[in-house]
């Protein structure tokens, strides 16, 4: 449904357009065919995220999802289980694909706004008895989109690897916002994946592409994941026409992820003055900030209903909680204008 005009969309940071630098980019990309490995763009924006991300090798594929989904298909058979935070999005966005696709279970655990440890790990695992499923893949979300836009520390991150290592787990991480993660802490993105066996980057988050991630990891391990996307249907064709659209992100749209973490935090300052609203500021790490709308008398869906009427985007996150995103297409007049409506609506 179309508001009247957007004119704050903070539902995501999936709703940015490509720039017209972007699309000049994606105009001008020398393609082939991708399936053939012909595709020069795609070819070269996976040997981009592979050194980012210091593995071996990268491919290319339609989604965050389908990365998170070939990732559990390469690293599990069915009947394994898979550890993975309550909150992450293999566990509550994305269709029970562990179970419909690789067969597998996921075993939840309840991190701290998102985020487990390796003892918690060491608990979940299961003893080699011939009557429970073999644990065999955890997962981490950096940052946990659903824990608050939340950065795993990199301490945390080689406990768990340890811990995963020494019971003969894969560790996968999803990555749709781990350059988020990087701008904030400063801890390069090599530094994180170093401790995990496949990590991917999205580029329809906050890099502001279209469409598309990239799924990285050991030469053999990418070998498996081309079986699959080519199984799924994910293998394609002129695709350096969408590559070259990441290529131009990756070297125009990470370091101004730090704007992003300021309009958050502005946003969260504001909203957080607002009487009726909870939010503590110091919860925001990166572009993510949850609010809880309880206070005000009115639920979440009824605060994003009539923010919506004044072209402006609140994601709902529950009956009281309520989401907002900040990215590219949103500036500092943007978030000041979009925490006013707020404030006005919340006062009834
Ligand atoms: C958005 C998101 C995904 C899925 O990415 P898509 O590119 O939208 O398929 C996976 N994990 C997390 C944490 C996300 O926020």
């Amino acid at each position: 449904m179309s508001p009247p005009a957007i004119l704050v969309d903070l539902r995501s940071d999936t709703q940015t357009r490509p720039t017209p630098a972007m699309r000049q980019a994606m105009a001008d990309a020398p393609v082939g065919d991708e399936q053939r490995g012909e595709d020069p763009s795609t070819n070269r924006l996976c040997e981009m995220v592979a050194e980012i991300l210091g593995k071996d090798a990268a491919v290319f594929l339609p989604s965050g999802v389908m990365s998170n989904q070939i990732a559990m298909l390469v690293h599990c058979r069915a009947g394994d289980e898979i550890l993975a935070d309550e909150l992450s999005h293999i566990v509550g966005s994305e269709g029970a694909g562990a179970a419909a696709l690789a067969g597998a279970m996921i075993r939840p655990l309840q991190g701290v706004h998102g985020i487990y440890t390796a003892d918690q790990v060491e608990q979940a695992i299961r003893p080699g008895k011939r009557n429970a499923p073999r644990t065999r893949l955890a997962v981490i979300e950096q940052t946990s989109n659903r824990g608050g836009g939340t950065i795993w520390p990199l301490d945390t991150v080689r406990s768990v690897s340890e811990k995963a290592r020494q019971h003969g787990l894969a560790l996968h991480m999803d990555g749709a916002r781990l350059l988020n993660a990087v701008v904030a802490s400063g801890v390069p993105a090599k530094d994180y994946a170093q401790y995990v066996d496949s990590t991917w980057l999205d580029l329809s988050k906050g890099l502001g592409g279209p469409i598309g991630s990239v799924l990285a990891g050991s030469a053999e391990f990418i070998e498996q994941a081309w079986i699959w996307k080519h199984r799924l249907g994910g293998a394609m064709r002129q695709s350096g026409i969408l590559a070259a659209a990441g290529i131009y992100a990756l070297e125009h749209h990470v370091d101004r992820l730090a704007q992003d973490h300021d309009n958050a935090r502005l946003f969260a300052k504001r909203i957080a003055a607002i009487p009726g609203i909870v939010l503590d500021p110091s919860r925001v790490e990166t572009n993510l900030v949850f609010f809880d709308v309880r206070g005000t008398g009115l639920t979440a869906a009824e605060l994003a209903a009539r923010l919506w009427q004044q072209g402006i985007g609140i994601g709902q996150e529950g009956k009281y909680r309520m989401r907002a995103v900040t990215h590219l297409d949103v500036d500092g007049a943007g978030i000041e204008q979009a925490a006013a409506a707020v404030a006005k609506l919340s006062a009834g």
